[in-house]
């Protein structure tokens, strides 16, 4: 069947996935690979601007590319691959920062936030972060990127380096790509107020065991309003009930919501069934998971096969934007 273009996404490699990562951008990539042309990055370039050591890069990169293919990237027909392996990347990022007015990068609200997030780590690659990112993305002639809300501004921001370059070099080499608005919902961690994340350690991994599923459900903040258990409580404000509705039946939900506000369920009676449900839709994904980690060659093998892929498209970009910039040949 006919694609519908190249979609590209990149992500950096944070090790195991977790259940954040995995409904704001994993579900997403294996569903779009059945209309899509798809390349997805384990962009360990990026990874560096923030690392404090690199102990882990080359773990954290394995599993996250175990979790990617036991949730169903399939690499026959999606390009999966480690950003450092195509250093085409760095050449067009180079050549695409001679277009970039810094003033724009130094402006740009996520590069204030990371100066407040490490004041003593302010390197150069930090403000050139968005521009490394525009190459992945033009690299490949991507024609969608899929981004949540809060990343359209690095979209446009890319549209706007591509212009730029397009103009004053009088080519059509690169490609503006389209944002493709997917809506993800934000997962809160098990404390029920921050975003799930890693760093926080207010995450639930995919690969968890059964029972760590559970001591993580186990753990989560409810209706902080409901202190007794004879308290009604309202879902409505509940995280727990915010997973019962991605991953228990309707009729599940619709007795929950009902139960809950009558104080006829109470929260551990909740939980458990949150951690049932939770550890059957995703005991084929561990399965799997188990299966392929006997082998760890085999990811490898994957992915130098995926670096090899987008090598070979980079190359061709390359030649053109070369030609276009009239660098000797
Ligand atoms: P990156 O910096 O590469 O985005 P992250 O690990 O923060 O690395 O996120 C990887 C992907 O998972 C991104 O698409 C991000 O939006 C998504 N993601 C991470 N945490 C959450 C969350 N708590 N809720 C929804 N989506 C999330």
């Amino acid at each position: 069947m006919a694609k519908k273009g190249r979609v590209f996404s990149g992500a950096r490699p944070t090790g195991r996935q977790h259940l954040g990562n995995y409904l704001g951008a994993i579900k997403n990539y294996v569903a779009l690979q059945d209309d899509y042309d798809c390349v997805y990055c384990i962009v360990d370039l990026h990874a560096l601007t923030t690392a404090e050591d690199t102990r882990d890069l080359r773990q954290n990169t394995y599993e996250m590319a175990l979790d990617w293919l036991a949730a169903g990237i399939r690499p026959a027909d999606s390009i999966m691959f480690i950003q450092s392996q195509v250093p085409q990347v760095t050449e067009l990022h180079l050549l695409l920062s001679m277009v970039t007015p810094l003033g724009k990068l130094t402006d740009l609200p996520t590069f204030k936030e990371k100066v407040r997030q490490q004041p003593d780590n302010v390197n150069y690659g930090l403000v050139g972060y968005p521009v490394l990112m525009t190459a992945d993305i033009v690299l490949y002639k991507t024609d969608v990127v899929p981004v949540g809300v809060d990343q359209a501004p690095h979209i446009e921001f890319a549209r706007e380096i591509v212009r730029s370059f397009n103009y004053r070099f009088q080519t059509k080499a690169l490609i503006e790509p389209q944002m493709k608005n997917t809506e993800v919902p934000k997962v809160l961690g098990i404390d029920g107020k921050e975003k799930m994340s890693k760093s926080l350690n207010n995450h639930i991994e995919l690969a968890a065991t059964p029972e760590e599923t559970r001591q993580r459900v186990m753990q989560m903040v409810t209706d902080p309003a409901r202190i007794k258990r004879t308290d009604p409580g309202n879902p409505d404000v509940c995280n727990v009930f915010s997973l019962h509705k991605i991953f228990s039946s309707p009729e599940e939900v619709a007795m929950i919501d009902r139960d809950c506000r009558s104080a006829a369920l109470g929260c551990v009676d909740c939980k458990k069934l949150l951690i049932k449900n939770l550890n059957k839709y995703f005991e084929p994904f561990r399965a799997k998971r188990a299966e392929i980690a006997q082998q760890p060659d085999q990811v490898w093998d994957i992915l130098h096969d995926g670096a090899e892929r987008a090598r070979a498209l980079a190359e061709q970009t390359m030649q053109e934007v070369r030609e276009a910039v009239q660098l000797p040949v």
